[in-house]
């Protein structure tokens, strides 16, 4: 059985305020070895570098919105990509208002990255389906915040059944486990049934999903999106006693995180989008964990895997 990559990397958990070494929101996200970079505060490259993320190997950014502590990193990170002499196209999806930022600034500069940037502009309002590959899709979740902003949802597509090696009939020619793996019997030329697929095969790896929440108040319209995820980020800025400013900002609080997580029955929990009042976050985690025990302090340099 070959080990296919589900991970998650946080290389940054702070809210709008970087502070006691946190970082601005980003993380880097492994899945089938697609690397994939979803938000990019700033200082996103120093920390990718720090956590052996490698620059290079990240074809998609996908920003939830436009507050600073979100894309503010973006620029410094482009302009590597360029210096490093980076050729493959880098697409990058945010809500509208990110070209006129990132060419205004290319534009003074006088610079000419020597790779295409393709922006596609995020629709806010309805999910989306926004990258498709061959195993697996990413769309958007709307949220609700003082910008227009989504998450994302990163889920695996339905694999193929897996051969059972300590079953497998002597000399059957190769090609045929294309046809178990699809599900089939295997019949003779006369269709009659030689094996029954049930007989050779094991039920399909599990087809795993991930949810990243950011910027947003309490909003129970994400649960038809989320529920069942395996992981699911939802940011947790306040503690419960600031939960008038998780109000005021449209954001939301541990407890608030901790209840949309067990409504959606996710298999675990990460908190992140720490306001810069608390220097200790075991309050926020303690608090979540009365909910929904399942809990993890999303901080930098922590790596959380989904196993298949
Ligand atoms: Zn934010
Ligand atoms: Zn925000």
């Amino acid at each position: 059985l070959t080990l296919v990559s589900f991970k998650i990397t946080i290389l940054g958990s702070s809210g709008a305020v970087p502070a006691f070494g946190r970082f601005p929101s980003s993380q880097l996200i492994d899945v089938q070895h697609n690397h994939f970079l979803v938000d990019c505060g700033e200082g996103s490259q120093m920390q990718l570098a720090r956590f052996n993320g490698n620059l290079h190997g990240i074809d998609h950014i996908f920003i939830s919105h436009l507050h600073g502590d979100h894309y503010l990193g973006l620029m410094g990170l482009i302009f590597t990509m360029h210096l490093h002499h980076r050729e493959k196209d880098l697409h990058i999806y945010s809500p509208h208002g990110l070209q006129e930022i990132i060419t205004t600034q290319l534009r003074y500069s006088r610079s000419v990255p020597a790779y295409t940037i393709v922006l596609h502009t995020l629709v806010p309002d309805r999910p989306e389906i926004i990258f498709e590959n061959k195993g697996l899709t990413v769309e958007t979740i709307p949220l609700r915040h003082k910008l227009p902003c989504t998450g994302f949802l990163f889920r695996e597509k339905p694999k193929p059944r897996r051969i059972d090696k300590n079953n497998l009939p002597e000399g059957l020619p190769y090609y045929r486990l294309n046809e178990l793996k699809a599900g089939f019997d295997l019949t003779d030329e006369s269709g009659k049934i030689q094996y029954r697929n049930a007989d050779l095969t094991l039920p399909p790896c599990h087809s795993r999903t991930y949810a990243y929440c950011s910027d947003t108040a309490y909003t129970e319209s994400i649960l038809e999106q989320v529920t069942g995820v395996d992981v699911l980020y939802h940011e947790a800025t306040f503690v419960e006693a600031d939960k008038t400013k998780a109000v005021d900002t449209l954001h939301s609080t541990a407890m608030e995180a901790a209840r949309i997580a067990r409504k959606a029955h996710a298999g675990k929990l990460l908190l992140g989008h720490f306001s810069a009042r608390y220097r200790e976050l075991d309050p926020l985690l303690k608090e979540a964990q009365t909910i929904f025990p399942e809990t993890h302090l999303a901080t930098e340099g922590q790596t959380f895997t989904i196993a298949e």
